[in-house]
């Protein structure tokens, strides 16, 4: 039996997060729930920062 292997690199899983209310960035590979500073809610911004 072929041996698949279906496997994305480390850092390709990772997703940028910007925070609604301060703009307070964040790079995670899980949604990142509250902002540390202001306790506002993180929106994904995908492929935003190259
Ligand atoms: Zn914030």
């Amino acid at each position: 039996m072929p041996h698949h292997q279906d496997i994305a690199d480390d850092t390709e899983t990772q997703s940028t997060y910007e925070c609604l209310v301060c703009g307070n960035i964040v790079r995670a590979d899980s949604h990142p729930g509250e902002c540390p500073d202001c306790d506002g809610g993180f929106q994904n911004r995908a492929m935003s920062l190259e």
